[in-house]
């Protein structure tokens, strides 16, 4: 079944993380693992992977190298910065692309990598991971998370009937966050793009035509579909690239690749290899849950081009004694967090008054 693209699978958060001032603050997140058989993989593919330990992928020596996504080299371009091979904002710290032109790191792909962190921030700023200038921070139309001046306060700003919640003791609902867009199809190419920049370069010339997709304008009008699974969580992003072995009889894609960010797992393939259009057929799909266990996951279909805001499924869950107090707006934005926690102890939330 295909799912249009939301983080919805990924947040339950405890109504506790809303009370003010909690000196740690637990998110209590689906953090779910499911092992795979590397052994039946191993049959069928070679496993590459990155994340584990520093690396800088690709040719050494500036003069020598020729740009993976440009085809070009110096010099008609330069390779003074060193390019993270996933986007620093994503945690990155240890994995850098040699074989990415300056144009091509700080000009080329600045919006498909800016659409998948708007895809991912506010997932980031809940964890309190740290981007390129420290702890993220959420301000939107629709939810503020504020981790420079609070303890990770969130504001939502969202209507919700106190009383239903209460009386269901659990209730989700959905945020839309407008200011954070993304279309699906550029963070497809952003997944093949990380996978582009780590992967063995005698593969490029079997890839030419996903890197000159994923490095232009042009879009497909279909792509295989996409698996998203949680996962243990990844400060540090870690790739896997599943390369067919050259003797397997598979109708398996000759690419599959696999990315951890925070508790995020994706799954897929290249979209074009050789000449081929990599569109998953029945069998393939059968073959590809059989190792990699499809059914854990949510197929979501990355076609889509058109710029969507990003939604979050809230799920709230009320504790046994939790207790919630009606004050004005005016008093919740005069006092201080401290100064609300002292003034009404042990109180589990607030609601706001806007008339009063
Ligand atoms: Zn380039």
């Amino acid at each position: 079944m295909k799912n249009p693209f939301n983080l919805n699978l990924l947040l339950s958060i405890n109504v506790q993380e809303f009370s003010l001032d909690t000196s740690e603050i637990v998110y209590q997140i689906n953090n779910i693992q499911y092992p795979i058989d590397l052994g039946k993989v191993g049959d069928i593919y070679n496993i590459y992977c990155w994340g584990d330990v520093k690396a800088y992928i690709g040719e050494g020596n500036k003069q020598k190298r020729v740009c993976r996504f440009c085809d070009k080299k110096t010099p008609t371009v330069t390779f003074n910065h060193n390019a993270h091979a996933i986007s620093v904002s994503l945690g990155n710290k240890l994995l850098f692309c040699n074989e990415e032109c300056d144009d091509c790191n700080h000009e080329r792909f600045s919006e498909i990598e800016q659409e998948f962190i708007n895809a991912h921030l506010i997932l980031y700023s809940l964890f309190r991971k740290k981007g390129r200038n420290g702890i993220l921070n959420v301000s939107g139309k629709n939810i503020n998370i504020d981790n420079k001046n609070t303890n990770g306060s969130i504001e939502i700003k969202n209507d919700i009937d106190i009383n239903t919640l209460i009386k269901s003791k659990n209730q989700n609902f959905k945020i839309q966050e407008p200011l954070l867009k993304y279309s699906p199809q550029n963070l497809y190419k952003c997944l093949c793009k990380f996978a582009v920049s780590v992967i063995d370069k005698k593969h490029l010339k079997r890839l030419s035509e996903t890197i000159r997709w994923l490095g232009s304008d042009c879009t497909k009008t279909t792509l295989p579909p996409i698996w998203v699974r949680t996962c243990e969580m990844h400060d540090q992003p870690l790739i896997g690239i599943f390369v067919k072995k050259e003797n397997a009889n598979s109708t398996l894609p000759e690419f599959v690749i696999q990315l951890n960010i925070l508790n995020i797992q994706y799954l897929y393939a290249f979209p074009f290899v050789d000449d081929n259009e990599a569109m998953l057929s029945e069998s393939s799909k059968s073959e590809l849950e059989n190792l990699f266990g499809l059914s854990m996951y949510f197929e979501v279909d990355f076609s889509s081009n058109i710029k969507l805001p990003v939604n979050l499924l809230f799920n709230i869950e009320i504790p046994e004694n939790a207790e919630f107090i009606t004050i004005s707006k005016s008093e919740f934005e005069t006092l201080s967090d401290k100064e609300r926690e002292t003034k009404y102890p042990n109180i589990s939330g607030f609601c706001i008054n806007n008339n009063a």
